[in-house]
């Protein structure tokens, strides 16, 4: 069944842009490139809005989610998916909301970890399923881990996540690390006056459990209040963990706003994102999909395509959906527009909408 009455602005309307089309014909087929010349190869893919969490940078306290029939099925997103691996995608992060609160989730990811041309399945979750569902979830071929852990104090974690439990997330850590999953990465967002002490015992904590750590810049999504009261800069993040560990700069990147340091003898790396810096958009090899099916070329703009609508009205052929994602590129800006004013929501959707 379709709907068409679903986000009727972000109707698709046929036609590709004339930059587009010659791109699309110069390269291979099955290449996904936007109208600046950058491949994507990266999609992250919200398969719910609904978590057992409450972040305060994330969602506000009474949230409303969505009706189920706005929201793609398990077999909508596979096909959203196995499209993109079509048009030469070949890492797929699975995000929310929280992923793996969605009923039957593990159906789709042991889907997906046989996709060919799928070279790198991983997942972003807060970790509170972990010990359930760690060793599904490497048996179906999930590479690696992102789970974000802001504080290691369980009153902060209670105060920073409205309603989680720290002993769960430290628990599904281990039960992690027991599945064989390694280089786990920690995703820290810094907010100055409730966890910005913490940085270096969070580092210690990486180094002893030998996980990769990333320190992220609060982002300005969703209508938050007090946010430049709590931002703090990679910069000045960055100055305050050198007075403990030597850092050596690093030249991996992952072709997105990371920037990566090592500690000598040890295999943790330090990641700094910096949504606000605009260094990373010249190589932006990435999209989104919320959990509603809307693709969105840029996380910082406001601009998307409603994949779902096409999916439902073309059940049995790809053909428009494809063509649909293809066209979408045009979207595609060349940088994103956050700026400093963290105290008006830049980008109206929570990123719980868009995943992270
Ligand atoms: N629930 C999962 C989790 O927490 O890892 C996946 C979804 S969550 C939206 C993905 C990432 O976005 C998390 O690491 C979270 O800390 C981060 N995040 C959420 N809101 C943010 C904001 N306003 N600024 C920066 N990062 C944010
Ligand atoms: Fe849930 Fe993740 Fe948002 Fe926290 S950051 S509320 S865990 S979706």
């Amino acid at each position: 069944m379709h709907n068409d009455t679903m986000n009727p602005g972000l109707e698709y309307q046929a036609g590709t842009p004339p930059q587009l089309d010659s791109l699309h014909r110069e390269l291979p087929a099955g290449t996904l490139v936007d109208k600046y010349g950058r491949q994507i190869s990266y999609v992250r893919l919200s398969i719910t809005d609904r978590c057992d969490f409450r972040c305060t940078y994330c969602m506000s306290e009474n949230m409303t989610f969505l009706p189920r029939d706005q929201v793609m099925s398990l077999e909508e997103c596979l096909r959203v998916a196995r499209i993109f691996v079509q048009l030469g995608v070949s890492k797929l992060r699975m995000t929310g909301g929280e992923p793996l609160v969605r009923p039957n989730a593990l159906w789709l990811f042991e889907q997906l970890g046989q996709l060919e041309g799928l070279r790198e399945l991983v997942l972003t979750t807060n970790g509170s399923q972990l010990e359930r569902h760690a060793p599904a979830l490497k048996a179906a071929g999930v590479r690696r881990l992102n789970v974000s852990l802001d504080t290691l104090r369980p009153e902060r974690f209670r105060t920073i996540t409205r309603i989680g439990s720290l002993d769960k997330v430290l628990t599904g850590l281990e039960a992690a690390r027991q599945a064989g999953f390694v280089h786990t990465k920690l995703n820290t967002v810094m907010m100055r006056g409730f966890n910005d002490d913490e940085f270096p015992d969070l580092v210690r904590y990486a180094l002893a459990n030998g996980l990769d750590i990333s320190f992220i810049e609060e982002m300005p999504l969703g209508d938050i209040a007090g946010r430049c009261r709590t931002y703090i800069s990679s910069q000045e993040a960055l100055a305050g963990l050198q007075q403990h560990f030597d850092l050596i700069p690093s030249a991996e990147s992952s072709g997105g706003p990371a920037r990566y340091w090592r500690i000598p003898g040890s295999q943790t790396r330090v990641g700094f994102i910096s949504p606000h810096s605009h260094n990373f958009c010249d190589s932006c090899n990435r999209v989104r999909i919320t959990a509603q099916g809307e693709l969105y070329p840029c996380l910082g703009h406001n601009d998307a395509t409603a994949l779902l609508p096409l999916l439902r009205r073309h059940p049995d052929d790809d053909g428009a959906v494809r063509q649909a994602i293809m066209d979408s590129m045009g979207l595609k800006p060349k940088a994103h527009d956050f700026t400093q004013q963290m105290d008006a929501p830049q980008v109206v959707r929570f990123m719980s909408m868009t995943g992270g």
